[in-house]
């Protein structure tokens, strides 16, 4: 009788493991790129946060409350401080490159983003950003280019990915440089793409796409999302792009998402404090979007949250007295008239004045070469524990997911 049971025993245990180890693998996988977000940054918004409930402290962003914490180095093959198109092949491909190239090894041969190999096992791919969608980050994710600045070929490229979804702003440049080219939009949808302009065409077109690409209504800001300090009535932000490509990409199978919070770097490249505290929390609003899917699908669900470098070299305080006070900050939101969020968006005086009246000091208009955090939730999510380099984290992703690096 025992020597009966002995090989059902054995069946069962194995698909015992074999099911507890498949409930774990990442199915719906969020990878979220603060651009230019460094440990500083995220502790800036939390002491604004902090102000604005009128305590001294930290009053905790969503995902800095995630279980698992990690640091990237972030060096590139040429330099000791990235740029972001380097940083963004390390976070996408795996490899490092030189600083100016994206999706390409130093000698020029193309590299392999992860989002391929996602897609090619059967998941369906999303790219999302606040900047153009050409930029250096989100091209890292699906194009090849010595230059980072050829964004007319890094934009041609992204119609033959055949992922599902792309969203954000628009192109830089839609008929190249010399404006004489076909036009990007034109080429996309010429390759079967449904290109969408603002939510509601979104919403009216989603239903009969296969691929779909959500940009910023016309006539509004040139192709980039607006600064969530001054958005304004209708404009898309990073939280409605993401919970539209949840709507495109949820399926059996399962999906993968690369979120950026572009302008994080762009308002600390201006050493630009308002606007950097608020592009951070902007991001932690979008990420919200991906910790209520967590929440419904626990075991398959792994939400990263990282950044490529740190810029600006901000910091929290810079005189004697051991003080920085961020009530400044909110004073320009909190009371803000269109006029004086106009004046401060357009004025490097009034955002120098507010970095010294609140004590923030900056170090460089350009990025520093420090390491990033990582936090990570769900399945898979130990793997980004404790110290790594950016390359090891697209190779830790497909781990999680199952997928052959
Ligand atoms: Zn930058």
């Amino acid at each position: 009788m025992k020597k009966v049971l002995l090989p059902f025993v054995v069946i069962a245990l194995c698909l015992l493991t074999v099911s507890s180890c498949c409930e774990k693998r990442a199915k719906y996988v969020f990878y979220f790129i603060g651009d230019g977000m460094g440990f500083s940054h995220v502790a800036l918004a939390e002491a604004y946060l902090a102000t604005e409930k009128g305590v001294i402290g930290s009053e905790p962003l969503n995902f800095s409350k995630f279980p698992e914490l990690g640091i990237a180095t972030t060096y590139s093959a040429s330099n000791y401080i990235t740029c972001s198109s380097a940083a963004g092949t390390a976070l996408s491909t795996g490899h490092k490159t030189n600083n100016g190239m994206l999706g390409v090894l130093p000698d020029s041969t193309n590299l392999t983003s992860i989002s391929y190999k996602i897609h090619d096992a059967g998941y369906k791919v999303g790219i999302m950003t606040t900047v153009t969608i050409d930029h250096a980050t989100p091209g890292a994710f699906y194009a090849h280019s010595p230059s980072r600045s050829d964004y007319y070929s890094i934009g041609k490229e992204l119609s033959a990915t055949g992922f599902e979804f792309f969203g954000g702003g628009g192109f830089a440049t839609p008929r190249g440089k010399g404006q004489a080219e076909q036009s990007l939009y034109e080429i996309t949808e010429n390759a079967g793409y449904t290109v969408a302009y603002g939510l509601d065409e979104f919403n009216a077109k989603k239903e009969n796409a296969s691929k779909i690409v959500l940009f910023q209504e016309k006539g509004k800001e040139d192709n980039i999302l607006p600064y969530a300090l001054g958005r304004k009535k209708n404009d898309l932000t990073l939280s409605q792009v993401v919970s539209s490509a949840i709507e495109v990409l949820e399926n059996e199978k399962g999906f993968f998402i690369m979120a950026e919070g572009g302008k994080i770097d762009w308002a600390a490249h201006s050493n630009d404090l308002a606007n950097t505290i608020f592009e951070t929390i902007d991001m932690a609003d979008a990420v919200e979007i991906a910790y209520q899917f967590y929440l419904k699908h626990k075991d398959e669900t792994l939400i990263i949250v990282t950044a490529d470098h740190e810029t600006g070299g901000v910091s929290l305080g810079m005189t004697k007295g051991y003080v920085y006070n961020l009530k400044v900050v909110d004073s320009i939101k909190v009371n803000a008239t269109e006029t004086t969020v106009e004046n401060y968006m357009n004025s490097a005086a009034v955002m120098d004045t507010v970095s010294q009246k609140a004590q923030i000091g900056w170090t460089t208009k350009s990025h520093t070469g420090g390491g990033v955090p990582v936090y990570a939730i769900g399945a898979g999510s130990e793997l980004f524990r404790g110290r790594m380099d950016n390359t090891d984290i697209p190779q830790k992703i497909c781990k999680a997911m199952g997928i052959e690096y």
